[in-house]
């Protein structure tokens, strides 16, 4: 359930519906927003009347949230959630670049990754130090050597650090590196780990399983808006079709249901969408265009050579080129880049 608490609703006032919240056996989260603070509650739906709270002094209107997703049902934060990293700002009016190699590799691979993907205008530097492979006998990333050298470059070059946490143990390691934690699409439903980033203080993109609806992305999305950490930022990256032309199948249409019917910024990650390089700018322009917060782009120095997602990794000019056509779609559908 959902209480909506007026403009002018004193701290007191909402202290009061909290407690009488509480008193029925709801764990209350409370949303600070520009113009109302809204209250959203998980506990006995049955017995929660609206009418009787909407006579409560400071109450402006109460809703029974039925979609069993509730903290991150739109109707929790209708003006939306924009994630701010610094100067950096996740769901607002700029689209935001994320892009680097899959893996970090060594030194002077990432560090030229970040010079290509700087100078194009991303503001995230991308990189897997942990690895979730098929095949256990595929490169599995550098580990905490890996975490530093992105670090060090993306210093070096103005940028944020996103990169993956496998599981719970990595966590503190992984957080000491990275500006952004990335929950990848094997691990949507590691339910263990989604409630441990939870109660972390650094923003987690969460990528949409394989095989995942997006209730499920959103339910999923819900265990870590659940431990308090409100900073998620969703990602579609293909979904596993009867299609075999491309690695996935890029759910364009999945950008604008979640939009629709949740606050979280909604990123694209046409790389593992398509699974092809030439492939990769099209559906890039196409998730712009739908609405999308911002990319996540596979870009590698010398992809022939990449340890891993080397076929869909763009070769630096590649990268220039999507920026500048970006930079032309964004206009045309209310944002920048
Ligand atoms: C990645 O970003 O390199 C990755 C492993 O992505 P996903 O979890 O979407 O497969
Ligand atoms: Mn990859």
């Amino acid at each position: 359930m959902l209480v909506v608490m007026q403009e002018v609703a004193t701290e007191a006032q909402i202290d009061a519906v909290i407690d009488r919240l509480v008193g029925m056996g709801f764990t209350v989260h409370r949303s600070t927003g520009a113009v109302h603070t809204v209250l959203g509650g998980v506990g006995p739906i049955d017995q929660f009347e609206p009418a009787d709270f909407e006579v409560l002094d400071g109450v402006q209107e109460c809703h029974r949230i039925m979609s069993p997703y509730k903290l991150a049902s739109r109707s929790f934060r209708p003006q939306g959630t924009v994630v701010k990293i610094g100067k950096v700002e996740i769901g607002g009016a700029r689209v935001v670049a994320m892009a680097g190699p899959c893996s970090v590799e060594n030194e002077d691979q990432i560090e030229s990754s970040a010079e290509v993907v700087a100078k194009a205008g991303a503001s995230v530097l991308r990189a897997g130090a942990f690895k979730p492979r098929s095949s256990p006998w595929s490169f599995q990333g550098l580990g905490e050597p890996g975490l530093k050298m992105i670090r060090k470059a993306a210093d070096r070059n103005g940028l944020l650090v996103i990169s993956e946490v496998m599981n719970q143990t990595q966590i503190p390691l992984v957080c000491e590196y990275v500006d952004i934690l990335q929950i990848g699409a094997r691990n949507m439903q590691n339910y263990d780990l989604l409630k441990e980033v939870g109660k972390v203080s650094k923003p987690v993109l969460l990528k949409r399983g394989i095989a995942a609806t997006i209730e499920e992305l959103l339910l999923s999305a819900e265990y870590i808006l659940s431990g308090g950490n409100y900073d998620v930022i969703l990602c579609e990256r293909g979904i596993r079709t009867f299609e075999t032309y491309t690695r996935n199948t890029m759910d364009i249409s999945a950008i604008p249901v979640v939009k629709k019917l949740s606050h979280l910024p909604m990123m694209a990650d046409p790389s593992h969408g398509t699974g092809r390089r030439d492939s990769v700018l099209p559906m890039a322009r196409a998730a712009v265009a739908a609405g999308a917060d911002g990319v996540l782009i596979e870009v590698h120095p010398d992809p022939d050579r990449a340890l891993s997602d080397g076929a869909q990794s763009l070769y630096p000019r590649q990268f220039e080129e999507l920026m500048a056509q970006l930079r032309s779609i964004a206009p045309a559908v209310g944002r920048t880049l």
